[in-house]
């Protein structure tokens, strides 16, 4: 679902150069939970933001689905990005939209007609727990139902992948494992794909199927989480 080769990300400041990525090579397959662990400054974000195309890499190449996507040009970039979905820290979502209207929003985009995009937002608030909330805004919700929010907005334009950038990071830890659950949920249902990006070992030990280690712009380890993390 995702092959990564060579990837290098090199940031120009005013004063300096900053190597986020360094020949970074990565695959993930179709179906699987991968997550990718490290500490702050490590490259997590910068590797996530190539893979959902918000940065382009300096060198090396990413195909996701097939498809090769960092040389796409604008009008690709769009259609290429309905393709992912993805989950954030602090939600993202819209605080003036309900959250029947936060779920619409990509559809809209993506021109979906309206009864349509209606009873697709309506199956997603089913499947995440908040049928009885889609009149609700942003701020009348808890964390965990915020996420759930996004989560549904994620998922409505049939992503084949799925992109968690530290999606529990704002939750505590019940909430978390009820956030991760519906993870765990989705992939199996849609059999969905999910990279997720966290700096929390329990994130990694109890959704992922594999893991890799990042570390100082290089990826230091991969492999099945009960090995790469197997108790001495
Ligand atoms: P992580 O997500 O693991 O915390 P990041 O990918 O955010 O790591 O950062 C990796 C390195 O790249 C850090 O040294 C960070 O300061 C630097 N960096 C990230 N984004 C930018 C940017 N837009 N401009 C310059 N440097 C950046
Ligand atoms: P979750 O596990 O989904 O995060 P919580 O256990 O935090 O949910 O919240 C329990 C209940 O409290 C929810 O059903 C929600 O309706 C209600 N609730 C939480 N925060 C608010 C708020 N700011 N305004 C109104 N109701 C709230």
């Amino acid at each position: 679902m995702i092959k990564i080769k060579e990837l290098s990300k090199v940031y120009l400041t005013p004063s300096q150069k900053i190597t986020a990525l360094d020949n970074v090579s990565l695959t993930v397959e179709k179906g699987e939970i991968f997550g990718i662990i490290g500490l702050s400054g490590a490259g997590k974000s910068t590797l996530i933001r190539c893979i959902n195309m918000l940065e382009k890499p300096t060198m090396g190449s990413i195909v996701v689905d097939g498809q090769e996507i960092t040389s796409l040009a604008k009008r690709e970039l769009r259609t290429a990005r309905q393709k992912i979905g993805m989950i954030f820290q602090h939600f993202n979502l819209l605080s003036s939209r309900t959250v029947f209207a936060n779920v619409m929003f990509p559809l809209e985009i993506a021109k979906v007609p309206r009864p349509e995009a209606a009873r697709r937002a309506r199956e997603l608030l089913e499947l995440v727990g908040l049928a009885d909330k889609e009149g609700a805004f942003p701020s009348q919700l808890s964390g965990g139902q915020k996420q759930r929010v996004g989560i549904a907005r994620a998922l409505a334009n049939g992503p084949k992948l799925l992109l968690s950038d530290e999606a529990t990071s704002a939750l505590d830890p019940q909430t978390t494992r009820s956030i991760l659950k519906l993870l765990r949920d989705i992939n199996r249902k849609f059999n969905l794909t999910i990279l997720l990006i966290t700096h929390d070992m329990n994130v990694i030990k109890e959704i992922c199927d594999r893991v890799a280690v990042i570390d100082n712009s290089h990826i230091v380890e991969v492999g099945e989480v009960l090995k790469v993390f197997a108790s001495p």
